[in-house]
This record gives structure tokens, sequence and C-alpha cells, in this order.
């Protein structure tokens, strides 16, 4: 089985920590993403796992073997780069071929091989090409058929869609976890766009700092952070972060946030007081507000129509907000609105550790 066990794995450059302490267990057959900003350990991560980088402390088992002292080409794994590495001299056919060569593979089983992968990606009439004669996305197909043509215990993939354009990006995008789907093999991938981690992951990984934030399935980090970066790194347009003073006032809590003050009727305990930070996706605003609603006076400074969807930026007394609602040709510039926010779908995270606060 194909699964993959990271315990306590550490990476150290100096006296610099890249990777903390990371603990995951990867399912045979998932589509794993690590996701995070640029320096969150995410690459480095995935080095040890392939074997590029060695390792401070801490255990990697793919199966039930530990590989942390075995040799990159003993790991059974396949690594898929952003930059495609093909080599320019070899055609599509030789560059797909080339690791099983390495490996004196029967040249019949290499060509058996080498037409399957093709065919599975799309590039059968590309064999005989030259690498520097094709598109950027059909060199992005060549790097991961010399992947999938060597049938590798563990799939690894760090950044492989950033050098295309933004369309191509999308479709390689569905390319790939239908690739997933056909292949049924274990995937571990690596992006700070947190786009491709929800859309392509069975579970995210969300890094920062080298330690581990979450772990979950894309709509349950999306919809229940465990903190506060979290909440603000996924989802777009970013999370609304309001950091204030929360108290109890009779019925409702009172919370204040520079001179905006809110009514809020969620019915968080008299534990939740003080200073929180409160989060609410922009998807909760609305510009009709009712008795679900915390409402609030703003002027629209900015409206970005999306089609479907229209993005409002607004300027309250406090902190500015961003308002995602249905399509909305009337809202213009300047106007000044009410604002409901759904009391249900308010979080709050602790303003000092950036822990969220639970009812
Ligand atoms: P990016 O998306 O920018 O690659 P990342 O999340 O993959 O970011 P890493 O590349 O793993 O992050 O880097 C994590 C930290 O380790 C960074 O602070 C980086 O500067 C440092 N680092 C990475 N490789 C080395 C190295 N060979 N020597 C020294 N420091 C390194």
């Amino acid at each position: 089985m194909s699964t993959v066990l990271l315990q306590g794995l550490t990476k150290r450059f100096g006296t610099s920590i890249a990777v903390d302490s990371v603990n995951l267990a990867i399912e045979h057959g998932e589509f794993v993403v690590l996701v995070g900003p640029s320096g969150s350990g995410k690459t480095t991560c995935l080095r040890m796992i392939a074997g590029l980088e060695t390792v401070s402390s801490g255990s990697i088992f793919i199966g039930d073997r530990d590989v942390a002292n075995i040799h990159a080409k003993d790991r059974d794994v396949a690594m898929v780069f952003q930059s495609y590495a093909l080599y320019p001299h070899m055609t599509v056919a030789q560059n797909l071929g080339f690791a099983l060569k390495l490996r004196e593979i029967p040249r019949d089983e290499i060509k058996r091989r080498v037409k399957d992968v093709a065919k599975i990606l799309g590039i059968t009439e590309e064999l005989p090409r030259k690498p520097k004669t094709l598109s950027g996305g059909q060199q992005q197909r060549v790097a991961l058929g010399r992947a999938i043509v060597r049938d590798p215990a563990v799939f690894l993939f760090d950044e492989p869609l950033s050098n295309l354009d933004a369309k191509l990006r999308v479709a390689m995008r569905v390319e790939l976890v239908k690739l997933h789907h056909r292949l049924g093999a274990t995937m571990i991938y690596v992006t700070h766009d947190q786009v491709e981690a929800m859309t392509m992951a069975d579970r995210i990984v969300v890094m920062h700092e080298g330690l581990i934030q979450q772990i979950g399935a894309p709509l349950t980090v999306y919809d229940d952070p465990e903190n506060v970066f979290v909440a603000g790194f996924i989802g777009s347009p970013t999370m609304n972060l309001l950091p204030g003073e929360l108290n109890r006032r009779n019925d409702h809590l009172n919370f204040r946030t520079g001179d905006l003050e809110l009514n809020l009727l969620h019915s968080y305990d008299a534990v939740i007081s003080g200073s929180v930070t409160l989060g609410v996706r922009p998807e909760f605003l609305s510009i009709k507000p009712n008795n679900e609603t915390a409402t609030l006076d703003a002027k629209v400074e900015a409206v970005e129509h999306l089609g479907s969807e229209t993005i409002l930026e607004l300027s309250t007394a406090g902190p500015p907000l961003t308002a995602k609602i249905a399509r909305n040709d009337s809202v213009q510039h300047g106007d000044n609105i009410r604002i409901g926010i759904e009391h249900s779908k308010i979080l709050a995270f602790n303003s000092s550790s950036g822990e969220r606060l639970r009812v």
C-alpha cells in the first residue's frame, strides 16, 4: 500500500527551522495538497519525501518502509517540478522512456508503456517531436508522462502548473484530478495557490512558518478554520477580519471595532468576551439586512462585476469590508447603504493567539 506517514519531520537550515515537527498520515490513493505562503516549508517537506533533501529529525514511511535514509532513486516516488526539465535533444517518446531505459526494462515493454501513457495524456501525435517544438501545456504533459510511465508508489508535484497561462492552468487542474481518479495513485501536491488546493485536494494541509496549521477536506477548512491564519489564507476574496472588543449587554453582545458598533445575537458564551477578532466571509454580507443579521452603515468604495456575482469594497466607521453578493447592476460607487452580516456565520478568534474561539 502506498501510504505516506510523516512523523516529527523536521528540517533545519543552520539555526532556522524550515519544517517543524510535521506529523501527517496520507492514505493510499489520496490526493493531498500542501498549501501555504512562500517560505512556509512546503517544498522542503516534499523534497524530504523525495529524498532530495536530508532530514534533520523525524521519519518518513512509504508503506511500511522508513525511507528517511534511503537514496532518492530507491524510494519509488516520482516528482514533477514547476520547470519541465525535458531533455531537449530527445524526442517526446525518448523523454518518456528514458527512466525505464536506465532501469534496463526491455525495449518492447518501454514502447508499450510509453504508448499507453501518451494515450492517457493525449500526446500520441507528439511522440516523434522534440520538446522545443511543443507548447507549454504539451511540455507539462510530457513531464507528467515521465512520472506516470514509472508507475511509482507516490507522485510528488511541486507547483507543476505555475508556468502555464491562467486558462491552461484551469484546464490542467481538471486533467490532473481526472488522472488521479484514473490512476488511483497516492499524490502529494505543493502549491501557494489556495484555489488550486481547494479545487484539487481530497485533503488540504495548510502550512505557515514550517508548522501545519490545519489538515482537512477543502470545505471543512473553508467553513471551519482552526485559527485566524487559515481563515485569512483560504478563500477568495479573503475573509473579513475585524479586531475589536466584545462585551455582553443584557440580551445581546456588543462588538466594537474602531468607531463601528455591532449588536450580535450570536449565543457566544460570556467566556468569549474581551479582545477578539471576528471573521466573516464576504458572501455572508448582504445589502438586504433582516432579523438574522447584524446591521451597519457602509459606503461603497468600489464595485467589481464578475458576471454572476458582484464584489463590493465598503468603508465603514471601523475597518473596511468586502461583500460578495449576487449580480447587482444598480449599486454604484459612492452609494451609502445598509449592510447585514449573518449572525450565525460570524466566527471568533482569540486576538493574541489567533486560535478559534468556539461556542
Ligand atoms: P516557496 O513556495 O517560495 O518555495 P515554500 O513554502 O515551499 O515556499 P520552502 O522552499 O520549503 O518554502 O522554504 C522554507 C524555508 O526554508 C524558507 O525560509 C527558505 O528560505 C528556507 N530554505 C529552503 N531551502 C533552503 C536552503 N537550501 N538553505 C537555506 N534555507 C533554505
